[in-house]
């Protein structure tokens, strides 16, 4: 391609959108242009990128026996109310866009496709003998984000692959499983990107096993937890730990005592001179239920740690049945705001007891008149703790489960941090990193199959429900995620697998024949060599072309400058800036050999 007639259009200076740099960096080269909330337009190069992510993905997929296939955008609503999943994706916090349409149905743009692939195998799998199937598709997908952002990192339209299979037994989901986690791991590897596999949260999508595919970079929206010597990997969402052994009691005797404005944990520890781990405290959400019942949830946990909402969000999701609901629609500390809707009278936050009674909730208000109450693990383990009084500036200490209070169920709630044990070897301490979600891997199980009555005959002739998994890449985040591991104060550094195009022979000086001559034929001959070449033949000066050619982090530029007399052009590495000397001839042959995948 002649850069003369290409719509490229670079950038000098930061977009004001865009904080993350590789997301300053796309738009700066001209690889995506912002259309509206979340909404990018892929411009030629960034098309080319994607399209060699995807070109790997299917030829990892394919090499899987996955077949691929292309299923509707528009999905009915019947399908996610089959699911039961139609409420929790479009009321509220839902993510799907959802319209009506000139028949007054309902239809929804799939922000994934669960429904859709079961119905389908609901229609066509009637036996064992079928068994096992799976099907993927490469497509745009819409999800309604409560904060897009970031560019292609979370944009409201963007590329996935969705791989769903259909088994006869969990075994052999199993090993279409971990077919795919060794598929993942080639196409990262492929891509050049630095990645780790760890264990995940499933959400709303359900299942049990899953795992997520985390590029490391600073700038992620994802916690990760690690050991040192590589056994275990976890999100924090999803994480374990043995945290630290609580400093036992100093208080003897059950008793209440004056902390007058000590409404905090480090201000209550300081006053009566205990540690964090010796107090018990008591953090209150608000969980809506898409039935509309509002329960509130008295979360007792040791002093020092916190709640990791994801596990509380499962817990309570569990507990729907008992408040008539199946899903949760919101879930979020109940802060002042909230109170002053059910509260029948101010509660003495801060100095708040696992026994907090329950006449604090005004009845007429529609919030459930009983407080659901819970304890974390590391607050039912502690003897002789400290806990508020439930009247302002006053605290117990010296208490016990049991004696004076009743011990609420026990759950797991506590958040994994750095710092803490690892459970499976307490002598390797959890490390952090941060990273960017490129890909997730779920077994399923029978979730949709069992909704939707997607069922196969087995070899005896009983009719079960398909056992699922469900594969999802994020082909456009990937490709950001690539930048944003790789670039340097020029521009971008691609590898060359996924490289828009290898070369940029730049022409300093387009109105020396000489150089033009030479840009030319290498022009020609690389392109005749399957090499993808862009010519930089612009009308500008040789700064402006060098600029932007780093910036747009072409693996390899070739500049037919000054050493053409001596029948030699530069040769310069995008990522490492060493220029070579190349006799003209021997430019095809060099770049052949430079660029063969390593
Ligand atoms: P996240 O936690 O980042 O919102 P998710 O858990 O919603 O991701 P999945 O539903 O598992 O993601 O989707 C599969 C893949 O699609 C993700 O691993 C990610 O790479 C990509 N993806 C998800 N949401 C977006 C988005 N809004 N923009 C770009 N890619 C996305
Ligand atoms: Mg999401």
């Amino acid at each position: 391609m002649r850069l003369s007639q290409m719509l490229w259009v670079t950038l000098r200076e930061d977009p004001a959108e865009a904080e993350l740099t590789s997301h300053k960096l796309l738009l700066r080269a001209g690889y995506i242009r912002r259309v509206g909330s979340g909404l990018y337009v892929y411009l030629p190069l960034m098309w080319r990128v994607l399209q060699k992510i995807s070109a790997i993905v299917r030829e990892e997929m394919n090499d899987t026996g996955a077949q691929e296939c292309l299923l509707t955008q528009l999905q009915p609503a019947e399908l996610w109310q089959e699911s039961g999943r139609w409420d929790t994706y479009t009321k509220a916090e839902g993510i799907m866009f959802a319209l009506t349409d000139r028949a007054n149905r309902e239809v929804g743009l799939g922000p994934t496709h669960e429904e859709a692939i079961t119905a389908i195998a609901r229609d066509t799998i009637r036996s064992y003998r079928q068994l096992p199937q799976h099907l993927y598709q490469i497509q745009t997908k819409f999800r309604d984000e409560i904060r897009p952002r970031f560019g292609l990192m979370r944009g409201r339209e963007f590329i996935m692959k969705d791989g769903y299979s259909f088994h006869d037994s969990e075994e052999s989901l199993k090993e279409t499983y971990y077919a795919m986690d060794r598929a993942y791991r080639k196409m990262f590897d492929r891509c050049g990107l630095k990645f780790r596999a760890v264990e995940a949260d499933s959400g709303a999508i359900g299942g049990s096993g899953s795992q997520e595919f985390m590029v490391l970079a600073e700038a992620g929206e994802d916690d990760i937890l690690f050991t040192e010597d590589g056994s275990y990997a976890a999100n924090v969402e999803k994480a374990v730990s043995l945290p630290p052994d609580a400093v036992p009691s100093p208080f003897d005797k059950f008793e209440k005592v004056h902390t007058p404005k000590a409404g905090t944990i480090e201000s209550v520890g300081k006053m009566l001179k205990c540690d964090p781990t010796q107090l018990v405290k008591q953090v209150l959400y608000q969980v809506i239920y898409d039935n509309g019942m509002i329960v509130l949830v008295l979360i007792s946990i040791r002093g020092d740690r916190d709640v990791n909402e994801v596990k509380l969000q499962n817990e309570l999701t569990k507990l729907a049945g008992n408040y008539g609901g199946k899903a949760i629609i919101n879930l979020q500390v109940a802060d002042a705001e909230s109170q002053q809707k059910w509260a029948h009278s101010k509660l003495p936050l801060g100095f708040i007891s696992p026994s907090l009674d329950d006449s604090y909730i005004d009845k007429s208000s529609g919030v459930n008149p009983k407080l659901l109450r819970l304890a974390d693990r590391t607050a039912a383990d502690l003897q002789n703790f400290v806990t508020g009084a439930d009247e302002s500036d006053y605290h117990v200490v010296g208490a016990n489960w049991g004696k004076d209070f009743p011990l609420p169920a026990v759950v797991n709630l506590d958040k994994a941090k750095a710092g803490d044990r690892a459970v499976h070897n307490p002598s390797q301490i959890l490390q952090t990193a941060r990273g960017i979600e490129v890909g997730h891997i779920f077994q399923l199980g029978t979730k949709y199959s069992k909704a939707m009555k997607a069922t196969y005959t087995n070899e005896q002739g009983e009719e079960l429900p398909l056992v699922m998994g469900c594969y999802g890449l994020g082909v456009s985040r990937l490709a950001q995620a690539a930048v944003e591991q790789s670039y340097d104060k020029d521009g971008i550094i691609w590898n060359k697998v996924i490289a828009p195009y290898h070369v940029i022979v730049t022409v300093p000086n387009i109105g020396d024949v000489k150089q033009m001559e030479v840009g030319e034929k290498l022009y020609d001959a690389l392109k005749t060599a399957g090499v993808e070449v862009l010519l930089d033949d612009r009308d500008e000066r040789a700064g402006v072309k060098f600029k932007d050619a780093d910036l747009v982090g072409i693996p390899y530029r070739v500049v037919t400058g000054k050493a053409i007399a001596d029948g030699k052009v530069e040769i310069v590495n995008r990522a490492t800036k060493v220029a070579t000397l190349v006799e003209i001839d021997a430019v095809v042959a060099y770049l052949q050999s430079e660029l063969i995948p390593s």
